[in-house]
């Protein structure tokens, strides 16, 4: 295997540190005391063609490939996970209107979801439905040429600022279909955001449908196909929180290795202390090993090679060791760690959630542990 990275990834992970360490890291621990939107970020994002990353060319995106979308990813994860999460659930719904959209859908939904006005949020979850997919009560009725869509949705990312939803709703005794809604479509509302632990700029709300009319054009892929159409989103999207994980590592990493340095105790510099030494030892190899997973994982979707395990592996890998990591910067700041004056506070905030979206990590267990049995 070549590991070498072609012109487009180094450059593309090039832009995404350079607005990172620029822009992002700067106001990422206003963005969330404030709990505030990143807006700026997604503007600068869009500018840089950021958004619609992964975007077939001729709709206006970079054409990257996950390789590329990873490693961008990863850096602006280190900066800030919340712009990352954002980031990535755009991602997810651009990729999934490119792979199972008509011609008509994506010549409408793509160009705009490379726009601030446009991001994409992805309605699975309802307060019911979390890991149980199957036990989705939102429904879709056909009614002419429309849908007319009842129920609720929640923990939905992106919900207060997005332009498309993706909404999956029962069609039939045991179908499930998937939907594309237009922000402002009358019969949906969007809730307030939730108050969240960390990624607080992220903001995650649920949707209410109340005869909400959905013209049958919007009707993603086939009647019945709404849940295939959303694993596979989700198997693509665990690439995403693998490589949100992996930034997250490596900004622990960065933390402690500086701080270590800085401070003294019993008359030398903690990094000199072996406990110390061993803390930051194991978060380089679980950097190093979270990474090369995610990395190769990518570059399997990239050749056309089954990915659904492995996407679940680096998930499962990298989101309990951002986590461990997160806990050791805490430790190694000691009780600085645990004010909100330092980033590592932030950190082990923004780390808890990764073992949870997009598939819990008892989840990721249930699929790797299918395919090794099979
Ligand atoms: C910040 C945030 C953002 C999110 N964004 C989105 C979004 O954009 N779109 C969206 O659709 N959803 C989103 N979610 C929802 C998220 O994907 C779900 O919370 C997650 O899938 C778990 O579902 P649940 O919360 O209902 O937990 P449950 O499914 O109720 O699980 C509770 C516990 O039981 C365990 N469990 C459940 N079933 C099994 C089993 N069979 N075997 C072993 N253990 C099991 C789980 O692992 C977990 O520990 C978001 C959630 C959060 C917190």
């Amino acid at each position: 295997m070549d590991l070498r990275l072609s012109e487009e990834q180094e450059a593309a992970r090039e832009t995404a540190r350079e607005l990172a360490e620029k822009k992002l890291l700067a106001r990422a621990a206003k963005l969330d005391a404030d709990e505030a939107f990143p807006e700026e970020a997604v503007r600068e994002l869009a500018d840089l063609g950021l958004l619609g990353m992964m975007t077939p060319e001729s709709h206006g995106g970079a054409a990257l490939d996950t390789v590329g979308y990873a490693l961008s990813l990863m850096e602006i994860a280190r900066a800030d996970a919340a712009v990352a999460v954002t980031l990535s659930v755009n991602n997810l719904v651009a990729e999934t209107i490119t792979q199972w959209g008509t011609d008509a859908q994506r010549d409408k939904y793509l160009p705009l979801l490379n726009t601030p006005e446009g991001l994409g949020a992805f309605a699975l979850t309802e307060p019911g439905a979390g890991s149980d997919v199957k036990a989705l009560r939102c429904r879709a009725a056909r009614d002419g040429d429309s849908y007319v869509l009842d129920g609720e949705k929640t923990w939905i990312t992106s919900a207060t600022h997005a332009g498309v939803f993706l909404v999956m709703a029962v069609t039939g005794e045991k179908e499930t279909s998937a939907f594309l809604v237009d922000k402002g479509t009358a019969g949906m509302t969007v809730g307030k955001p939730e108050p969240k632990m960390g990624q607080r700029g992220s903001h995650t709300c649920a949707l209410h449908f109340s005869g909400c009319r959905v013209p049958a054009a919007n009707l993603l892929g086939k009647p019945g196909e709404g849940l295939k159409i959303a694993l596979s989103a989700l198997d693509a999207g665990r690439i995403g929180i693998a490589s949100l994980s992996v930034g997250l590592i490596r900004a622990c990493l960065e933390e402690m290795t500086r701080y270590a340095k800085e401070r003294s105790a019993f008359g030398k510099p903690i990094a000199e202390h072996q406990a110390v030494q061993w803390m930051i030892a194991d978060t380089a190899v679980e950097h190093e090993a979270a990474e090369a997973l995610t990395l190769t994982t990518a570059w399997r979707r990239d050749v056309g090679q089954p990915f659904t395990e492995k996407a679940a592996m680096a998930k499962l890998l990298a989101s309990e060791a951002a986590n461990r990591s997160a806990y050791r910067a805490v430790q190694v700041f000691g009780g600085y760690g645990y004010s909100r004056e330092y980033r590592v506070e932030r950190l082990y905030r923004d780390a808890r959630v990764l073992t949870l979206y997009e598939g819990t990590s008892e989840i990721q267990r249930l699929v790797i542990a299918r395919n090794v049995l099979a």
